[in-house]
């Protein structure tokens, strides 16, 4: 072992690297057309809203929001989000089962931390998200691997991995899920929610693109379905900015005291003034009014996007259909790796994310992960004009070109 690696935890050992931040790296050349981000639209950050209830803030009691506070979090905003779950879903969540945290990405490394021991199972969608691969693989779980597509999660192999390995997590992104923009339809959400029904697992509903719905109708929530076996995760990332790191966790009695002392231990609490600023956002403005303009913009660009692969895409890359969120999921022809794809794409000044990183198995993946909330249409239709362009060179390539890497 090299000396200098002596000073590194074990746990560190297992983390994959971002891959996407190396991508983002290409993308911030000024010609290129990016799909690889996963960023909300920042044209439709509430900027104004947000300083006069940061103003409104600091006019008032300042020292008490400036001052520490309690880990749970500001008690306002725990009452707003559990409101708006009884507006929104018809769910009654208590006020002291929510726990406010920076981001839901923080409700990801706690509940690891407080959750898994080493080689604990837990199950996660393949393709997954990447940032709940890499906040768990921290724990030092067996990640058991179960497929997601536009029928949902695979019910015969959730079964089988829950029979096989007693997971003790289950982690899900039912709505407009990160990378592939599925959502889980509602015969599939009871068949998850029986296949996990009295296991003793914990099954996670993470959700921070559940308001961002552009068309059909929110499926039920697994809090409905498993109430007991059921921890959800929350953000206003999507809905209002990702910049003051809000989130949260809604779970049982019994484990939300164990995620408040996990929280202390690890920031003692979120901080008071970004919690006052947005409830005091909260209070002056419309929320829903504001997804709104979000869910317009981003179904227009789906669409965009949508027909750009129609017109521009070789006949046998097929996509998923979304129904909000951020992400489209394109798979080449089995035979081909997106990997392969990304130079020639690069050079067509377009980049994307190749789905690789979103399996926790290493494979080469032939599917790409497409972003559209951030391109305008126009832009989009470009972007896909030139995608087109080097998937077709690629598909023209010699196979041996292809596999080197070189198509
Ligand atoms: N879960 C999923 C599925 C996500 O896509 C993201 C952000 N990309 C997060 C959690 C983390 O979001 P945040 O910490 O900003 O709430």
């Amino acid at each position: 072992m090299p000396e200098t690696d002596r000073v590194f935890a074990d746990r560190i050992t297992d983390v994959p690297r971002s891959f996407i931040r190396e991508i983002l790296k290409v993308a911030l050349d000024p010609g290129v057309i990016s799909f690889a981000g996963g960023l909300p639209n920042r044209s439709l950050f509430p900027v104004a809203a947000l300083k006069a209830a940061t103003e409104n803030v600091l006019g008032g009691q300042a020292a008490d929001v400036l001052q520490y506070a309690g880990s749970e979090g500001y008690q306002p905003l725990r009452e707003f989000i559990a409101a708006r779950y009884r507006q929104t879903r018809g769910l009654d969540i208590p006020v002291d089962n929510i726990l406010v945290t920076n981001g839901s990405q923080q409700g990801l490394d706690l509940l690891g931390k407080t959750l898994l021991n080493d080689g604990d199972g837990v199950v996660i969608e393949e393709p997954g998200y990447l940032g709940a691969i890499q906040a768990f693989s921290l724990y030092r779980p067996i990640f058991r691997p179960v497929s997601v597509s536009s029928s949902g999660m695979n019910v015969e192999q959730l079964r089988s991995a829950m029979f096989a390995h007693r997971p003790k997590l289950i982690y899900t992104v039912p709505n407009f899920q990160n990378p592939s923009g599925v959502s889980y339809p509602e015969d599939n959400r009871h068949e998850v929610a029986e296949a996990v029904a009295g296991t003793g697992a914990l099954l996670i509903e993470d959700d921070p693109y559940g308001d961002l719905r552009f068309s059909g109708r929110p499926g039920s929530s697994f809090k409905s379905l498993l109430p007991e076996q059921t921890v959800m995760l929350g953000s206003f990332s999507k809905c209002i900015v990702p910049g003051l790191r809000l989130g949260w966790i809604v779970a049982p009695d019994d484990l939300l005291d164990k995620l408040v002392t996990v929280k202390q231990a690890t920031d003692l609490h979120t901080s008071h003034f970004t919690q006052s600023i947005v409830h005091r956002y909260l209070a002056d403005n419309d929320l829903d009014e504001h997804v709104g303009i979000i869910t317009d913009t981003y179904g227009r660009q789906c669409q965009a996007m949508q027909r750009g692969i129609r017109e521009h895409f070789p006949p046998d890359v097929a996509c998923t259909e979304p129904e909000g969120g951020m992400f489209l999921w394109a798979a080449l022809p089995e035979d081909l790796a997106a990997v392969d794809l990304f130079d020639l794409a690069v050079a067509e000044k377009v980049v994307f994310v190749p789905g690789d990183p979103f399996y926790v198995d290493g494979r080469r993946s032939n599917a790409m992960r497409l972003n559209f909330s951030c391109a305008d249409e126009a832009t989009i239709e470009i972007g896909m004009q030139r995608l087109g362009g080097a998937i077709s060179k690629l598909l023209a390539a010699p196979q041996g070109d292809r596999e080197s890497g070189r198509g």
